[in-house]
């Protein structure tokens, strides 16, 4: 049976751009405009996740989560919210109320995608198998594959721990220092160069065909993983 994840959102635009992006992961989508049809949703379909703005008509996002946590079926499910630039305060009050995490307006359909399926995994360890995906490009971690374009990729594990983090991540751009960090470990010290050489052989390994380059190098930044959603 696929995943349930609700949307509540009252901007159909929004809704549409995330209903596209679930459904195309998997996920059996239902959507509700308000926060009284959310409660009515909610406890018709049993979702597995939320995804809830927190701009809504008639009852507010907070009042929403609260609400949604008191029903029984609900308590438990994983809530994301989606939250205005810069609003602090409210992301903090979204947590306090009740939310798992939060995504700021605007977002990337790549970024929120990967906060669901990490949400997911969290709450069912074990239900999904766990990929990452980014366009084409699919990492399986259990069984320590990467494909492109259903072709087999061989990486060495220095390029597959630096894949797997830049898909973790999607569209972040990272400088040498910050991929030293978390793919090498803070306390080896390593030439930042040493970045651009297995960024290099990570490219050649992916790109080995007509395909896009899906790694972006940003001048005297770093690098970023970008699919085309993004
Ligand atoms: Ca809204």
């Amino acid at each position: 049976m696929k995943p349930k994840v609700l949307i509540i959102e009252d901007e159909a635009a929004i809704s549409m751009l995330l209903r596209y992006n679930l459904e195309r992961e998997g996920y059996d989508v239902s959507e509700a405009q308000d926060g009284e049809e959310a409660l009515i949703v909610a406890v018709e379909r049993k979702p597995d996740l939320v995804v809830l703005d927190w701009m809504l008509p008639l009852l507010s996002g907070i009042e929403v989560c609260r609400r949604l946590r008191r029903l029984p079926d609900v308590r438990n499910t994983p809530i994301i919210m989606l939250t205005a630039r810069g609003e602090e305060a409210d992301k903090v009050r979204g947590l306090n109320s009740g939310a798992d995490d939060y995504v700021t307006k605007p977002f990337s359909p790549s970024e929120l995608m990967a906060r669901v399926r990490a949400v997911m995994r969290r709450a069912r360890p074990g239900a999904e198998a766990e990929l990452l995906r980014c366009n084409d490009l699919v990492m399986d971690l259990a069984a320590h594959r990467v494909r492109r374009a259903e072709r087999d990729i061989h990486l060495g594990p220095t390029e597959f721990r630096l894949l797997r983090y830049l898909l973790e991540h999607p569209s972040r751009v990272f400088s040498r220092e910050q991929l030293l960090d978390a793919v090498w470990g803070a306390d080896i010290y390593v030439e930042p160069r040493t970045v651009d050489v297995h960024i290099r052989r990570l490219r050649k390994a992916l790109n080995d065909g007509p395909q896009q380059d899906l790694i972006r190098t940003v001048r005297s930044a770093g690098y970023a993983l970008d699919s085309a959603t993004a």
